[in-house]
């Protein structure tokens, strides 16, 4: 094996430690391997930004060098670019959102602007279709605006009285509301938006509710309401007659 001096490093080496380079009259790179790829490492931006200018001066030369690359061989390209999507999509795909980050939420923001009707139709479409969803959303939302949240409000249960609701409408074919036991704007007490004050009532009843507080009275044989009309009900049972 013939050896070849290194112009960086002045060390003598086999010409395999050499990149080829088709150009130079050996057919190889000047510097070895180890140096060029040190100048590699040591020069990452500034390598980047000139390969970037290349391609921006040479656009349509290295498109149609593309096109014939794949006219020739597609089944190749095809295995290169596959393989090297697999191989790299975690970072590629991190780090061009890491680099691009204002761009990208810039675009995405014009997007949304200038195709507002198209995403309110599609809110529109998704409704109808996952409503559980956005009551819990709506409600929440609403909830938040009389800042009847608690700290320790568990909002995973609180969904689930969203998607019961959803359940017995689609068996029963009426309404169901999520109803606050006590009410969240109350004349006597405001309740709380959290699991323990919540029930699923057909929405006829619970619109009969009218935002009352009911005084109740527990005792050993349950909860006892006393409703609007002064009456002491129990599952909907009439147990006696206040006056
Ligand atoms: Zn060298």
């Amino acid at each position: 094996m013939s050896l070849k001096t290194c112009s960086k490093c002045k060390v003598n080496r086999l010409v395999s430690e050499f990149d080829k380079n088709k150009v130079k009259p050996d057919g190889l790179q000047n510097q070895c391997k180890v140096c060029r790829q040190a100048y590699r490492d040591a020069n990452k931006a500034k390598i980047r930004e000139s390969d970037r200018q290349y391609r921006l001066n040479n656009l349509s030369v290295l498109s149609d060098k593309a096109k014939q690359r794949y006219t020739e061989d597609p089944d190749k390209v095809k295995s290169r670019v596959n393989k090297y999507y697999h191989a790299n999509k975690h970072t590629t795909v991190a780090s061009y959102r890491q680099r691009e980050k204002e761009a990208i939420s810039k675009r995405q923001r014009e997007y949304r602007q200038n195709n507002r009707e198209l995403f309110r139709q599609k809110e529109r479409e998704d409704r109808n279709k996952r409503p559980e969803r956005y009551r819990a959303k709506y409600a929440s939302r609403r909830v938040r605006k009389l800042q009847a949240t608690a700290p320790w409000a568990d909002n995973k249960t609180i969904a689930t009285f969203y998607t019961r609701a959803a359940e017995l409408e689609g068996s029963t074919g009426v309404k169901w509301h999520v109803d606050h036991i006590d009410p969240l704007q109350g004349h006597l007490v405001c309740g709380l938006h959290v699991a323990e004050n919540l029930q699923v009532l057909p929405a006829s009843i619970n619109c009969s509710k009218n935002n009352s507080f009911k005084p109740y009275i527990q005792n050993d044989r349950g909860t006892f309401y006393l409703d609007v009309k002064y009456k002491l009900v129990k599952d909907k049972e009439i147990y006696g007659i206040f006056l």
